[in-house]
């Protein structure tokens, strides 16, 4: 299959499974708009056109956040894609503040392909932050979230200038020391 029938064919999957989800601003804007965002960071920003990390992009949260299962990404888009939407899942089982700093001790140890996909994800993440604060958040909630996602980008270096040079600059806009 050609590589545009690849993409529509993750877009479509990752918006029927994402399709009763909003995100946390204010807005509660549709979900599906971040993983095609994240996909766009990696194409327009990064210079990424390797075609799995693409789809990993697009895919990356239908297993953290809907219904989805590994063996169904396995089926539908293959091993590599499916390998790398693993490597950036979180496990659930675990509690929330371990799953955050399971996300800090494993950045450093996972692919070149997977440390893409984190980090266009993390920009995407802490400029939604900037533009607004989700509902319920305090400014301290805010902060801790930037500073955490500086612990992770640590261990995502070395993979992309520009995008460690973007997140470089949120980062210094906040006074949070790399
Ligand atoms: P969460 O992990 O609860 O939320 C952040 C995640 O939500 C992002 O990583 C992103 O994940 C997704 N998201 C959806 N909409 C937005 C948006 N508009 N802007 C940014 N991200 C968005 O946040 P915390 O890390 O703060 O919380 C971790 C745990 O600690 C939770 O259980 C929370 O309830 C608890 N807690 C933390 C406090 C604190 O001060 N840190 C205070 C009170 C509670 P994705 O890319 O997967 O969509
Ligand atoms: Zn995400």
């Amino acid at each position: 299959m050609d590589n545009v029938s690849e993409l529509i064919r993750c877009i479509d999957f990752a918006a029927v499974k994402h399709k009763d989800q909003r995100r946390k601003d204010e807005e509660q804007t549709p979900y599906i708009n971040h993983p095609i965002g994240v996909a766009k960071i990696l194409t327009d920003e990064a210079g990424i056109t390797d075609i799995a990390v693409i789809q990993a992009a697009l895919l990356h949260d239908t297993v953290e956040d809907t219904d989805t299962s590994f063996d169904e990404l396995n089926q539908h888009f293959g091993p590599e894609v499916c390998g790398l939407v693993k490597e950036v899942t979180d496990d659930k089982t675990l509690p929330k503040m371990e799953r955050k700093q399971q996300q800090i001790n494993h950045a450093p140890h996972t692919s070149y392909k997977a440390k893409l996909v984190k980090l266009a994800d993390k920009i995407y993440n802490l400029r939604d932050l900037r533009r607004c604060t989700p509902c319920g958040w305090t400014n301290e909630r805010v902060h801790e979230y930037f500073v955490w996602s500086s612990k992770v980008v640590a261990g995502l270096r070395g993979t992309n200038k520009k995008m460690e040079n973007l997140l470089d600059d949120i980062f210094k806009e906040r006074d949070i020391m790399l």
